[in-house]
């Protein structure tokens, strides 16, 4: 069965997914069925970014992912440790374009040390794992979930992130096909 899984192609934007996160892939299968292969791409994002802002234009850097969608891929998901915005919010976790082909993850404020904590890299691969699983719902046409355990909880803090479950409830789980 494994050959007819639908692949999802995580995209390391300009090597913001370190080495040590090798096993993302199989943490990513094991909460839905997916292939996760992981390519490393380069974004010129000084392109997107905001002088007045002082940060990255969110949609404008997720429509150059689009492009770096490889042919046999369902969906690509773009991680990078800029902080990103949408004109409308003061910042981003990521953003999806629901049901669509493509979403962007941004790790910079799942990082303990920008809110002045001692670095932890366990907590920061939970936090993205949720974060690109969240957005990855969003692909899959799921909307936001009122279970504050669910990956689908709209999260406006990290600490909502933090309460939440690397998984979907039942209810999301029942909406996703992953077939
Ligand atoms: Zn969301
Ligand atoms: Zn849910």
């Amino acid at each position: 069965m494994n050959d007819h899984k639908k692949t999802v192609y995580l995209a390391s934007i300009n090597h913001a997914i370190p080495p040590y996160w090798q096993n993302m892939a199989n943490d990513l299968g094991s909460a839905v069925n997916f292939a996760f292969p992981c390519i490393e791409i380069a974004i010129d994002l000084n392109l997107f970014y905001s002088e007045e802002r002082g940060q990255y234009h969110s949609t404008l850097i997720l429509s150059k992912i689009l492009n770096r969608l490889p042919k046999n891929g369902e969906k690509i998901i773009g991680v990078t440790n800029v902080d990103i915005f949408v004109p409308i919010l003061t910042f981003l976790f990521g953003e999806a374009q629901l049901g669509g082909k493509g979403a962007i993850v941004s790790t910079c404020r799942l990082h303990n040390e920008f809110y002045g904590l001692p670095q932890d890299d366990r907590l920061l691969y939970a936090r993205t794992i949720k974060e690109v699983l969240h957005e990855l719902g969003h692909l899959l046409d799921l909307v936001h979930c009122r279970d504050y355990e669910c990956v689908m909880h709209s999260s406006t803090y990290v600490e909502d992130i933090d309460l939440k479950k690397p998984q979907f409830c039942p209810v999301c789980q029942s909406i996703l096909t992953t077939d």
